[in-house]
């Protein structure tokens, strides 16, 4: 079947879908390469997702001005930029880094289009990508998907989830209604929750269904929690306030009269007059798009060793979604070493020079052998 005609105003080489760091790190590695035509979609404003976090949440990773000797800052998207230099910083407030990824997309004139949502994909017969967004039809070659987590919460992990309050809902941990809380959830969302509640006087328990805070065999920051978590939950646990119960599997929660009461695996339940703080994580954004990406029973999408769909040849994934095998990606200093191995593939096809994707290399921003990420440090 023909193709219809495409306005060539309207006609891309990539597409990135999504404006956090994922998407502008990614736009960053394809204006090196000279890419002529492309664009950087955003439902929102420029990294929301940032601008949504609590406001009382700061980044577990540091932030540090090391740029200049040859350490790119943790939290930055290229090796030219530092969140701290920028900011001044070193645990940095989500809305601080969304400021610093405009500054980033302003410096280098990224064509970045906020408020402008990615509503359907299709592929055409001749290979385009259709994309009907709310500003209007366009077309590309390829498509990297940068849609991230954090606006996709897990919200019903278990019967009774609606009576929760999951993490990514709140505005703010100082204006909730004062008294005891349930946290069900014992990774970074869960723990910062209990110790911001910790730091306003309330009592917590969190219902974990593992223990992340006791180092032991496990060291990947994607498993235990990170060493500033570590030292607020310590201030936490002094407290006396605090109670952690690892091993613990919630099945449900209940409502009963002014209680809300959390099911447990065990038989057990615990009651509780406020809403359960649901720090249960999140989907990955590519479970919207089942034509594009194939997912394991897990949910994580299914990539080739460029991080490009095997479902749909052309499409990409960027962000805390892609891991392959045991490596996970879920940290920007982890993710941002991938935004090259897909310029690379990219690059490739429009037949551009790869040349600019060495500086990435050197600074360790490209890592396409994963071999080196699973050993552990020499003591
Ligand atoms: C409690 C917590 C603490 C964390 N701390 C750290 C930390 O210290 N350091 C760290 O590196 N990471 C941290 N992370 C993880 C970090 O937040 C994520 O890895 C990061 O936000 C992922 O970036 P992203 O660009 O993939 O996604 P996002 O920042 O979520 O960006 C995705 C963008 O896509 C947009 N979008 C979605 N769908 C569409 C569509 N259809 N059309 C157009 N646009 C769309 C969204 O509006 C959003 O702006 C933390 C996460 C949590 C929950």
């Amino acid at each position: 079947m023909a193709s219809e005609m495409v306005d060539p105003d309207k006609l891309m080489d990539v597409i990135v879908v999504g404006g956090g760091p994922a998407g502008i790190g990614m736009g960053l590695v394809l204006r090196d390469l000279g890419v002529d035509r492309f664009g950087i979609l955003e439902r929102h404003e420029l990294g929301a997702s940032f601008r949504r976090w609590p406001k009382e949440m700061r980044f577990i990773t540091p932030s540090f001005n090391a740029n200049a000797f040859g350490m790119t800052d943790l939290n930055a998207v290229n090796t030219g930029t530092s969140p701290a230099d920028l900011i001044g910083n070193g645990h940095l407030w989500g809305r601080d880094y969304a400021g610093y990824l405009g500054a980033v997309a302003a410096h280098y004139q990224l064509p970045f289009v906020s408020d402008c949502e990615v509503q359907a994909i299709s592929r055409r017969p001749d290979g385009l990508f259709d994309l009907r967004t709310s500003q209007g039809p366009l077309f590309t070659r390829f498509l990297v998907m940068a849609t991230g987590e954090f606006q996709f919460p897990n919200e019903t992990p278990f019967p009774g989830a609606e009576f929760g309050l999951h993490t990514s809902r709140v505005e703010s941990w100082m204006t909730l209604p004062p008294g005891p809380r349930v946290v069900i959830g014992g990774y970074e969302s869960g723990l910062d929750a209990a110790c911001a509640l910790i730091a306003r006087g309330e009592s917590v328990t969190v219902l974990a269904d593992r223990d992340t805070w006791t180092m032991g065999e496990d060291w990947d920051p994607s498993v235990i929690i990170a060493p500033r978590t570590r030292e607020r939950l310590q201030k936490a646990l002094a407290t006396d306030r605090l109670r952690l119960r690892p091993g613990t599997r919630v099945e449900r929660i209940e409502r009963s009269g002014e209680d809300f009461i959390v099911g447990l695996a065990e038989g057990e339940s615990v009651v509780t007059k406020l809403p359960p703080i649901l720090a249960t994580g999140f989907h990955s954004g590519t479970t919207r798009w089942p034509k594009l990406f194939a997912h394991t029973p897990q949910g994580h999408p299914r990539l080739t060793e460029s991080d490009e769909s095997v479902r749909m040849p052309g499409v990409f994934l960027v962000g805390p979604q892609v891991r392959h095998e045991k490596v996970v990606f879920c940290f920007i200093y982890k993710f941002r070493q991938r935004f090259a191995v897909v310029g690379a593939q990219i690059g490739r096809r429009l037949d551009l020079d790869l040349a600019p994707l060495e500086a990435y290399r050197a600074k360790g921003m490209y890592l396409d052998d994963l071999s080196c990420c699973l050993a552990k440090c020499d003591c």
